[in-house]
């Protein structure tokens, strides 16, 4: 049985958007359908490359793995659950996807406005791969819808924004700007992989399609890595799975298995991400060697009243800066120990990275500088710990960055 809503009208979308709770049964029970061959209840992990057909031209719906996998299409039916669409499609990687779109939808000549703070891949498929196919790029700031709608030409036939952006939480209005790409004609994409469905509904919003990177809070464990894009347009979809198909980018199985796995408890999750962000967040600013956070829940954030709005909850991203500079938050980051060094965000542990080293090394250091991403940068994705402990982590490490900077760098006096 699939539990898909049937009813989209205003007032359950408001409720979709801010009642969580109303997503727990869907992300327990979307997608789940006892194996027919044996009651198993979970869909089983289907290891298999073919598919043995009847007669020629008939089979049960699947003839290659491919080009799909029944263990991949429950986890796409449980995302469209999520999503309050058709099925979605499923990725070996969020790269994956965010190629498989971009190849699927765009041409040589075609025109594509980006958030400029956006995921440092995103910036080097443009750099690197798309750029070289003639497929154009604008990189700018979509907080301002009209700089948004002041970068489109004849040739642009795609926006596509990030919310909250990357490392710096920059928020984007999905609402605004779909006001000005849908009477142009124009695809609005959402990378939606910081708050996921169940905090921001791109597609409710005006979006045509909501793309998440499975690796961070969907599948949630540190555990695997997939893609997913999911859109109301049943053709935007069809051409999609030609291409992943060609491409041969499709997720697999295991991933699949576990990432369905991680969606049950989603919602739980996703509530004390954020309620830990949001205390740890608090504690950050109070800090007297902190100089500025970062968080959408943040009474001081330059854009509360959006991100109340757009969202009720803000997730479990959020990055900071320390008064002493650069040095100071690399001594830090080397400081931890409860947090972990690591790049990757979404997962049960909290993970601490330097986007200048790590995430965002790729991107060009005037861009990194023009939307924020400084050298003592630090960003944080909080995980489901005792926020105490965490808090208690920081501040030993805030400790030692500050005797180590001033071993690393003597002041006048005292040299
Ligand atoms: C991680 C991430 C991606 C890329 O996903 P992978 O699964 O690592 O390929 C894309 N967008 C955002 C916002 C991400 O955080």
């Amino acid at each position: 049985m699939s539990f898909q809503s049937k009813n989209s009208d205003s007032n359950s979308t408001r409720s979709k958007r801010f009642d969580l709770d109303s997503h727990l049964t869907g992300a327990v029970r979307g997608g789940l359908r006892a194996d027919p061959a044996t009651g198993a209840l979970l869909t089983p992990i289907y290891q298999s490359t073919t598919y043995q057909q009847e007669a020629v031209g008939v089979h049960k719906g699947h003839t290659y793995s491919r080009a799909s996998n029944p263990t991949v299409s429950a986890l796409e039916e449980a995302l469209g659950v999520l999503e309050d669409t058709p099925p979605a499609v499923c990725y070996a990687t969020g790269m994956a996807a965010i190629s498989g779109l971009f190849l699927a939808l765009l041409k040589s000549g075609d025109h594509v406005v980006l958030s400029d703070v956006v995921y440092g891949g995103t910036v080097r498929l443009f750099d690197q791969v798309l750029g070289h196919l003639g497929i154009e790029s604008s990189f700018v700031d979509t907080a301002n819808p009209a700089a948004v709608k002041a970068a489109i030409r004849r040739s642009t036939r795609m926006v596509f924004i990030e919310t909250p952006a990357n490392p710096t939480l920059k928020l984007t209005d999905v609402e605004a700007i779909a006001a000005i790409t849908r009477p142009a004609g124009l695809l609005l994409v959402v990378d939606n992989t910081f708050l996921t469905p169940l905090l921001l509904r791109p597609l409710d919003l005006g979006a045509d399609i909501s793309m998440l990177s499975t690796t961070k809070y969907i599948e949630g464990h540190n555990a695997t890595v997939g893609g997913s894009v999911a859109s109301r347009d049943e053709k935007i979809l069809d051409r999609l799975r030609l291409i992943r198909k060609t491409l041969g980018s499709i997720q697999s199985p295991h991933e699949a298995w576990l990432t369905a796995r991680g969606i049950k408890t989603l919602p739980l999750r996703l509530q004390q991400h954020s309620r830990g962000a949001q205390v740890v967040a608090e504690w950050l600013e109070q800090h007297p060697d902190i100089s500025r956070v970062y968080y959408p829940g943040l009474a001081s954030f330059p854009q509360h009243e959006l991100a109340e709005r757009q969202h009720a909850l803000h997730g479990g991203m959020l990055s900071f800066e320390l008064k002493q500079g650069a040095d100071a938050g690399i001594a830090l980051m080397n400081a931890v120990r409860l947090c972990v060094l690591a790049e990757n965000l979404g997962a049960a542990e909290t993970l601490i990275t330097h986007p200048v080293s790590m995430t965002h090394s790729d991107v060009p250091r005037e861009m990194r500088e023009r939307i924020g991403i400084t050298e003592g940068l630090v960003r944080l994705s909080v995980g489901l710990e005792d926020p105490r402990d965490i808090i208690a982590d920081l501040s030993q490490a805030l400790d030692v960055a500050r005797r180590s900077e001033r071993v690393a760098v003597p002041s006048p006096q005292e040299v």
